[in-house]
């Protein structure tokens, strides 16, 4: 029989090696150009991003996490008793305002949480130099309507990302048991009223004496995760610390 398995072979490879060839470019491609802006960048986030929304030197209100221009490490809502009360310090990555918030709102409304992945390793050594190490961490819930609408949970994906790479333990604990209205629609207020009793811990969940991060994308007057830290420690959580991808700036008077 006259059969010829090496020539068959050989086209094999002479394929495989252009698939791979043509992957490489791609490969590169992407990582020659900063996430945010477009521009070419040799990291995935370039520097003038990293300046103008990460903001790493800029302090941040411990008790809401929005970026404070004044040296001081709390804003002056939050000194006169207005922010939340059952967080024991929350972190915001970077300034919600131009690329980064497109960013945040392609990985919310256009159905690309995967884009987070990029951002794993800068969103962890952020998460670990601000904020002491937790017995685990736990993603804000979308109520299940919501869920069901967009697909995914956004602080569930970020949340998982920060535990894969530490090593830590997830728990997806908490049931948001009100589909309440858009918080970005409404005022202050309106906010602390909209969000009351909307969040429970799930039934049977032991959180005695444990630390925990909280995790969601955007804090804006941190209702949301102030109503979440007070559920957890009222189930006995002893402390609770937020991570957040973004946060407005004080507007000072
Ligand atoms: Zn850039
Ligand atoms: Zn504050």
């Amino acid at each position: 029989m006259n059969w010829q398995p090496k020539e068959d072979f050989s086209v094999t490879v002479k394929l495989l090696s252009a698939a791979k060839e043509i992957a490489e470019m791609f490969w590169h491609e992407e990582s020659k150009y900063c996430l945010l802006c477009g521009m070419p960048s040799s990291s995935g986030v370039c520097s003038n991003c990293n300046k103008l929304y990460f903001c790493p030197e800029q302090q941040r209100c411990f008790s809401c996490g929005k970026l404070l221009e004044n040296g001081s490490n709390q804003c002056q809502d939050c000194r006169k008793g207005h922010g939340p009360k059952f967080l024991d310090k929350v972190t915001t990555f970077g300034y919600y305002g131009g690329a980064w918030k497109q960013f945040i709102h392609n990985i919310k409304y256009k159905g690309q949480p995967y884009l987070l992945f990029a951002l794993a390793q800068d969103l962890t050594s952020w998460a670990i130099k601000q904020l002491p190490p937790p017995d685990c961490i736990v993603p804000v819930p979308l109520h299940p309507n919501r869920l069901a609408l967009r697909g995914f949970n956004q602080a569930e994906v970020l949340a998982s990302i920060l535990a894969g790479y530490l090593g830590i333990s997830f728990k997806d604990i908490l049931l948001r048991t009100k589909d309440t209205t858009p918080q970005a629609a409404l005022g202050r207020q309106e906010r602390l009223a909209n969000l009351k009793s909307a969040f429970d811990l799930k039934p049977g969940v032991l959180i005695e004496g444990e630390e925990i991060w909280l995790v969601d994308d955007v804090v804006t007057t941190a209702a949301t995760i102030g109503e979440c830290a007070e559920v957890l420690k009222k189930f006995g959580a002893r402390k609770v610390y937020a991570f957040c991808l973004g946060a407005g700036r004080e507007k000072l008077e």
